[in-house]
């Protein structure tokens, strides 16, 4: 694309990011979660938008730089881990890739024999089983390695959220031991829960998300730092799941309005990718009653809406790597 071309894609890009951003500013609807103590200290009108292409290119918009924890956004990162190491046949005997239709803490099992998918908590707890080490502190070195590698940036853990999740988690320790009764995690499940409050604890800004999410979108290689993160078939399978099962139980209800694979966290972070294009992270802290947050569902319906950004919507110019392969076959 020749450099005026490109400039003058951006500055659509930035003049609708900021229109969403002026749009939702105003929104106070939604509440803090409180479940975890520390989540409760936020301050409710943070707001911060990031989006970042497959070219590096990353614009920002508010407070983009305020750091928060990940939360439930780690998960698709993790599945992909898990993924990546232990090939999708293994992964796929310990956790399904069906919608729960239930909240991410339900305690459910699919058929009663696996988790049904890993962007909710049974399946997230298990993936972060899977993810080499016998302790927590290697899981979670491998854990930090993933997600800094996908955010281009050393990231680290907040402390406090760790104890406040670790002291409040008795419902996650529950689905530890079913998984344990389940036969589908052999370790130590003190080990593994820590990793996994550890996981949820890692501190990241709206930027972030946004790189991470076109590290997906660019087939598993940070389009900053040019690492490769995940394999390819990975990103596609993370990609999947989280187009069918990203967004709690509003996760049909997303696929079906706004169309683009998403995963949402508690502490009201949310990343979506558009397959081939781009990442763009969210965060603002009120959550609706599912647990998503408000401002970051209505941005992402707008901004998908306006630009036919729907993976079904007939506007929606799909995969760049289609189009230069047409362009170079000449079909
Ligand atoms: N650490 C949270 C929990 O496991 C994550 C929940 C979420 O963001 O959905 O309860």
């Amino acid at each position: 694309m020749n450099p005026n071309a490109s400039e003058k894609r951006y500055e659509h890009v930035i003049e609708s990011l900021n229109f969403l951003y002026e749009k939702h500013r105003c929104c106070d609807e939604g509440t803090l979660a409180t479940y975890i103590p520390e989540l409760s200290k936020a301050d409710p009108s943070w707001f911060g938008i990031a989006l970042a292409d497959v070219d590096g290119k990353v614009l920002e918009f508010g407070n983009s730089q305020i750091e928060f924890t990940i939360q439930s956004v780690s998960k698709p990162f993790i599945f992909g881990a898990a993924l990546d190491v232990l090939g999708r046949d293994e992964v796929l005997k310990r956790v399904g890739v069906e919608p729960s239709g239930d909240s991410f803490n339900g305690i459910e099992f699919q058929k009663g024999e696996r988790p049904y998918n890993a962007m909710i908590n049974p399946g997230a707890i298990l993936a972060t089983s899977l993810i080499p080490g016998s302790t927590a502190n290697e899981k979670i070195s491998r854990i930090l390695d993933i997600l800094s590698k996908a955010a281009g940036r050393h990231l680290t853990i907040d402390e406090n959220t760790y104890r406040s999740e670790s002291e409040t988690g008795h419902r996650n320790r529950a689905i530890g031991h079913l998984l344990r009764n389940l036969n589908l995690l052999e370790q130590d499940i003190d080990e593994v829960l820590e990793a996994y409050f550890r996981q949820c604890s890692v501190l990241v800004n709206t930027r972030d998300l946004a790189v991470m999410g076109a590290t997906l979108a660019n087939m598993g290689v940070n389009p900053i730092t040019g690492e490769s993160v995940f394999g390819i078939d990975t990103v596609r399978d993370v990609l999947s799941v989280m187009f069918s099962c990203g967004m709690y139980d509003f996760a049909g209800e997303w696929a079906f309005r706004v169309g683009i694979p998403a995963k949402s966290g508690v502490s009201g972070g949310l990343v979506a990718v558009v397959n081939r294009q781009f990442g763009l992270g969210i965060f603002s802290p009120r959550l609706d009653p599912m647990g998503n947050t408000v401002r970051g569902v209505r941005i992402c319906t707008d901004f998908s809406e306006q630009n036919g950004l729907h993976a079904f919507n007939f506007t929606n110019v799909g995969s760049r790597f289609v189009e230069s392969t047409w362009a170079r076959t000449g079909n």
